[in-house]
């Protein structure tokens, strides 16, 4: 509980100090990103030219794409989110999914009919999903089985956390390269990766884990080097739907 707490002040700093960074780097890509999608436009770029500033372009979007993470991270916490059905908000987050995979790798989605509704925001369920299936997708390296399911809380599950009882369990597990020790120990770590400098930022666990963590839910790591990772999260089940007010009249 207290290590999560910690982990949740570091969080909050780092994000704090990410957001100002971010928001004066994305104002500089701004102009670069449209500059060079002017030159094209306007043919002024011809040959050699133009492919180089289609490189700039290229970058610039793909630096925009990192800083976007990095404002996502950073966002202030704490907004009262919304009921949604569980099989609704899986549906939103697996039609962003679905083109960001390669075609060798196979989607098994598994989406109980009966589940719970859950409180959080639909970009935000999206997010967390995007995140683990591009982590997934980037395991598998261009083959294997991506299977995520949808079901209510096993029952046996929640002594530990009662707040989760009644609640949705998501899974996302993969058939790819699997975490060594040191990586499952550190992968929710911010800025953690094992992937080549400019492919990987190591913000995208820590912001799963933040926007979890927000919506009351834990968010379990299981790997086998060589065999897949399994990445199971819990969320809480929506507060009970307000009454409307019956027969009392405060003030007067
Ligand atoms: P990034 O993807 O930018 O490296 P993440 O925070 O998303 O950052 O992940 C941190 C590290 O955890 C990755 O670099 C990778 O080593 C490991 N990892 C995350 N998800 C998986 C997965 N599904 N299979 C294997 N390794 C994973
Ligand atoms: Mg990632």
């Amino acid at each position: 509980r207290s290590e999560a707490e910690a982990q949740r002040q570091k969080m909050e700093a780092l994000g704090r100090m990410m957001g100002g960074v971010a928001h004066e780097v994305n104002n500089m890509l701004q102009p670069i990103a449209l500059l060079a999608q002017h030159l094209l436009d306007a043919g002024l770029a011809q040959g050699e030219a133009r492919e180089h500033v289609e490189v700039v372009l290229d970058c610039s979007l793909k630096a925009r794409q990192i800083i976007g993470d990095l404002l996502t991270f950073s966002r202030p916490a704490t907004r009262l989110a919304q009921r949604h059905a569980a099989a609704a908000l899986m549906q939103d987050a697996l039609r962003l999914v679905r083109p960001a995979l390669p075609a060798g790798i196979a989607l098994v989605v598994q989406i109980r009919e009966t589940l719970p509704d859950v409180a959080i925001e639909r970009t935000v369920f999206a997010q967390i999903v995007l995140n683990l299936a591009t982590n997934a997708a980037a395991a598998m390296q261009g083959s294997g089985r991506l299977s995520v399911t949808v079901e209510p809380m096993p029952s046996a599950l929640p002594i530990e956390a009662p707040s989760l009882a009644g609640g949705l369990r998501i899974r996302v597990i993969d058939t790819g390269c699997g975490m060594d020790r040191v990586t499952l120990d550190r992968a929710f770590e911010p800025f953690f990766t094992t992937k080549p400098v400019g492919q990987g930022t190591g913000l995208g666990l820590p912001m799963v884990y933040g926007l979890v963590r927000e919506a009351g839910g834990s968010i379990t790591l299981q790997s086998q080097p060589g065999i897949g990772t399994a990445v199971t999260i819990l969320l809480p089940p929506a507060p009970p739907e307000e009454m409307p007010a019956h027969g009392h009249h405060p003030g007067h």
